[in-house]
């Protein structure tokens, strides 16, 4: 049997606190019981928020934590033409349409629909896309793209979830109300998601579950504020014909008013810890680990 492959996967959108401390050293720490090997994961798609000053201070605190990884480190913008193609062949399916509404008019739209009736959110709290662009002539749509109208691409949910069947994730930690073992997958509670945009082509759901893919992870471990868009990223899988991880979803770290940490926290943030003479094993300690 191979060794069983884990990684941690940041975005360098700002720096480390607690939070992530405990998950990187969580992840580390199982890959070491089960002789598994350890990956670092850099998911910077996001260019207007990802900083090269925030990257290297993941590779300086988490060697400061006592990680070490195997190099080279894959970098996410590196590799867009990887995520390009899982588009075209979800596309060639014919689950991916464009849609060319900002976000304000998104909200309008919502909005008008919220005066008859609560209208369906997300599991993070986002109203669902009402799924508007989905009826344009591709007539119509050839002729937005061409006239340089930003787009995202969205998935066709229902087309996407009829084509995959019921399908579930194993679930070795546990989910917001304490799921875990089999859970099933709820993909349709995210709406049409969108899978790329024409400034960035890709997403987080995609180009998380190619990597993983690529990477030949077998187990993610990650916070459980993740949980539900595993639902996402296994009806991924299936449609792209991809093997799937096992999943440890973990408790999070919060703020003494119960809030999750945010980047922003300083309070928190690994490099004042350390900066106030906090020491590794004091890190491990505060998050409550051996
Ligand atoms: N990049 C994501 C984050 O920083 C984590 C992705 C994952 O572990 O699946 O929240």
């Amino acid at each position: 049997m191979p060794p069983p492959v884990f990684r941690f996967a940041p975005s360098p959108n700002g720096y480390l606190h607690l939070g992530h401390a405990y998950s990187a050293l969580l992840d580390f720490d199982l890959a070491r019981e089960r002789g598994g090997r350890f990956l670092l994961r850099i998911e910077d798609i996001d260019a207007t928020r990802c900083r090269p000053e925030f990257e290297s201070a993941i590779y300086e605190d988490l060697a400061w934590l006592g990680l070490t990884w195997e190099t080279p480190v894959r970098r996410q913008s590196e590799h867009f033409s990887a995520y390009c193609e899982a588009v075209d062949i979800l596309s060639a399916q014919g689950l991916i349409y464009p849609s060319f509404e900002s976000r304000a008019e998104i909200a309008r739209l919502v909005a008008a629909r919220e005066k008859d009736a609560p209208w369906p959110r997300d599991p993070d709290g986002a109203p669902l896309y009402p799924g508007t662009a989905k009826s344009l002539s591709l007539a119509e749509r050839n002729r937005l793209i061409a006239s340089g109208a930003p787009f995202a691409l969205r998935l066709d949910m229902e087309a996407a979830i009829a084509r995959a069947g019921p399908l579930a994730w194993r679930e070795q930690g546990a989910g917001p109300a304490g799921e875990t073992g089999e859970v099933v997958a709820r993909p349709e509670a995210w709406g049409d998601v969108i899978l790329a945009r024409k400034e960035t082509p890709t997403s987080y759901h995609l180009s998380v579950v190619i990597d993983d893919a690529l990477q030949g992870v077998s187990d993610v471990v990650r916070g459980e504020d993740l949980f539900w868009a595993t639902s996402v990223h296994r009806l991924l899988q299936q449609l792209l014909a991809i093997p799937q991880p096992a999943y440890r979803h973990h408790r999070l770290i919060r703020d003494e008013a119960s809030q999750k940490l945010s980047k922003s926290t300083q309070a928190t943030g690994l490099r004042e810890l350390r900066a106030g003479g906090a020491t590794p094993t004091k890190i491990r300690q505060l998050v409550g680990l051996p």
